[in-house]
């Protein structure tokens, strides 16, 4: 895709030569049939130049769009890995959660759950403490709100994932 825009730029570059040379031809006072067929071709080199300019607008457009997959895929790329950190597990409190894996947390990382709403839909995100925390003992998730209770995995590092 990039020799493609620079094709055009190539040709939008030797457009703006052709249509010096034609301003030249008519500063040099041709006859006036001559001159009627010069103007005619500055028009067409005007429009070919113009053509040559969305073009070169498209191929950015494209660009910029196939940098932006890319940025996309690699998100997914890693997250397939990331998630390869996780189980599925039922929690004491009775929720089906996504817990880190037992060996990761005898590795010295801090036992915590995710939630399964956005793990599935491709987000991280963690399982906290609710905000009214002393009255329904549960946890949320601060992306999509959903409430969880929570009694195990996430709190004390018991029902871990394997
Ligand atoms: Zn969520």
């Amino acid at each position: 895709m990039f020799a493609e825009l620079q094709a055009i730029q190539s040709a939008a570059s030797s457009l703006k030569t052709a249509g010096d040379i034609v301003n030249a031809l008519i500063s040099l006072g041709v006859k006036a049939e001559a001159r009627a067929k010069v103007i005619e071709l500055q028009a067409v080199i005007i429009a070919a130049q113009s053509s040559a300019m969305s073009a070169q607008a498209s191929q950015m457009e494209l660009l910029q769009r196939v940098s932006e997959l890319e940025g996309e895929l690699m998100k997914l790329e890693n997250w397939e890995a990331e998630k390869q950190r996780y189980g599925l597990i039922r929690d004491s409190g009775g929720c089906m959660i996504y817990s880190l894996k037992q060996s990761f947390v005898e590795g010295g990382e801090e036992a915590h759950a995710l939630c399964p709403n956005c793990y599935e839909a491709n987000n991280k995100s963690y399982l906290q403490p609710s905000p009214d925390g002393a009255r329904t003992a549960g946890q949320y998730c601060p992306k999509c709100k959903a409430s969880f209770r929570v009694w195990g995995a996430a709190r004390s590092g018991t029902g871990l994932a394997r």
